[in-house]
């Protein structure tokens, strides 16, 4: 009897409680169309105004000042990489539920997937190794240079392996064009730097943005470290040739939910660029 109460009750409160419902709140920019929840964010200790220095604001920083193969770099070489080639075949072309916040700088998203589970997520293969994404970001201006040139955005799909250690980081470099991005189009009203609560269940393909810059068949490849502290190094950088062009529109939302985010260029050492 109790047992069946408990059921019952557990069954209309999962009812009542139904996000769907309750939580559909209108809001300014967002409107009715998803669930909002505000979860915050976490605190961070570091800003962009110091990024050169970010080793001395933690113990735990330090790789950010004496790494070998730091992220972001300028590639100052037009050859592109014969070697690490990736293999998008298990990027499935489907859209997969997720988080789209602002990671207090510029608009991200993270896919739902059971915990300490990944491996239902779209990967891909490089090297023998099948990573998979659990997420992605936008820095603006772009991280990452080439031949000296800064983009106005970047977007990072970060990629973990199957024990969700980061592996490997797709580093799209945006650029406005004469098309809109439907990898873009499909997350709506971008989220603003100041808004801390996250849109729940915003369904994204992420194929899209593999396919606008040409299935990443033309890249430079390095060995680098994650772009904000700890700066922690051993991943393997995708840098496609072609950026992902969007619409001027789609540029202006994008900038107007940024705040400037790029980490200062880093100095080449042992990064083995292409190699
Ligand atoms: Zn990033």
């Amino acid at each position: 009897m109790l047992t069946s109460l408990f059921l019952l009750s557990a069954l209309f409160s999962t009812a009542w409680s139904c996000p769907k419902h309750d939580n559909y709140q209108s809001h300014p920019h967002l409107g009715r169309r998803q669930i909002r929840v505000d979860k915050g964010r976490e605190p961070k200790d570091w800003n962009y105004d110091v990024s050169a220095d970010w080793a001395t604001i933690n113990p735990e920083y330090v790789l950010c000042q004496s790494g070998t193969h730091q992220s972001p770099i300028n590639i100052a070489q037009q050859d592109l990489s014969t070697l690490h080639k990736p293999n998008f075949e298990g990027y499935q072309s489907v859209k997969i539920p997720g988080n789209f916040f602002n990671w207090q700088f510029a608009p991200a998203w993270t896919p739902h997937h059971p915990e300490g589970d990944v491996t239902g997520l779209p990967s891909f293969n490089f090297d023998g190794e099948e990573v998979f994404n659990i997420g992605w970001h936008i820095h603006a201006p772009s991280e990452h240079l080439i031949d000296g040139k800064r983009s106005r955005a970047e977007i990072h799909m970060v990629h973990v392996t199957a024990e969700e250690h980061e592996a490997a980081v797709i580093g799209i470099r945006l650029a406005v064009g004469p098309q809109e991005s439907a990898f873009i189009k499909q997350l709506g009203p971008m989220i603003h730097y100041n808004d801390t609560a996250q849109l729940e269940g915003l369904e994204v393909n992420l194929r899209l943005a593999i396919d606008e810059v040409g299935g990443v068949e033309e890249f430079w490849t390095y060995k680098g470290s994650l772009t904000t502290p700890p700066c922690s190094e051993g991943l393997r950088w995708f840098l496609p040739k072609q950026e992902l062009i969007v619409s001027e529109q789609q540029m202006v939302e994008i900038l107007a939910a940024s705040r400037f985010s790029h980490r200062v260029e880093q100095p080449v050492w042992l990064h083995d660029i292409n190699l």
